[in-house]
């Protein structure tokens, strides 16, 4: 399928553009906007690596660390039960886990970002490592930002992907756990009672790249 086309908003103009168009409009749509901090900032793309219809932009403060960056991708998009997760940049690990880091000889994510980033990067994060969410992640550009901001800040991000369910072809508001790794187990609410795995295995759809993984279900515990 093409995701390209997926349409997102800007968190600075509200206005609504495509995912390619998106890491460009916002170039022009900050310059265009007045002050701006003298901080330096990353942008950031980022999106499912499996599942590129989720996409958001970020601003980054270059002095957060990837833990901040770790926090913040858990709260917008993973976090289910505490899991487990690391960042792959530029071929080496950085680890949620303090103490796995040192046993395995990875290090921690209490890394500044300014330390392990630059432009034009990828670089990749998962959380969970048995129900994996895999993110790519690029580094846009590095400039200025948002006045005063000290943690990530979302500039835009996906509309929700029209998902249909697999029975009927009405917009589907569950998903099964069981059959989600298939691509499949997506259901409206009248036909969700019937599939064939029960009522327990399903999941809220919800905007975000671990729909119906886990026990994933957009809300904070
Ligand atoms: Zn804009
Ligand atoms: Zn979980
Ligand atoms: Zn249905
Ligand atoms: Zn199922």
């Amino acid at each position: 399928m093409d995701f390209s086309k997926s349409l997102g908003k800007c968190g600075f103009c509200r206005k609504t553009f495509g995912k390619t168009e998106m890491p460009k409009h916002l170039a022009e749509c900050e310059k265009g906007r007045a002050g701006g901090s003298k901080k330096r900032f990353f942008q950031l793309f980022v999106e499912g690596r499996r599942s590129p219809e989720y996409w958001m932009a970020l601003a980054v403060p270059a002095s957060c660390t990837l833990r901040d960056l770790d926090d913040y991708l858990r709260k917008a998009w993973l976090e289910c039960c505490g899991h487990l997760s690391s960042f792959e940049i530029n071929g080496k690990k950085f680890q949620s886990d303090d103490e796995t880091a040192g046993e395995f000889g990875e290090k921690t994510i209490d890394v500044a970002l300014s330390k392990v980033l630059s432009p034009g990067l990828t670089f990749f994060h998962e959380y969970d490592f048995g129900s994996t969410t895999e993110l790519k992640l690029k580094v846009i550009s590095d400039g200025a930002g948002i006045e005063g901001a000290a943690k990530p800040v979302l500039l835009a991000r996906n509309l929700p992907p029209e998902i249909s369910c697999e029975s009927c072809g009405k917009k589907a508001a569950s998903v099964c756990t069981a059959c989600v790794y298939r691509g499949k187990g997506w259901c409206c609410k009248e036909c969700a009672p019937k599939h064939k795995c029960g009522y327990e295995m399903a999941l809220p759809v919800v905007n975000s790249p671990r729909a119906g993984i886990c026990g994933y279900t957009g809300k904070p515990r």
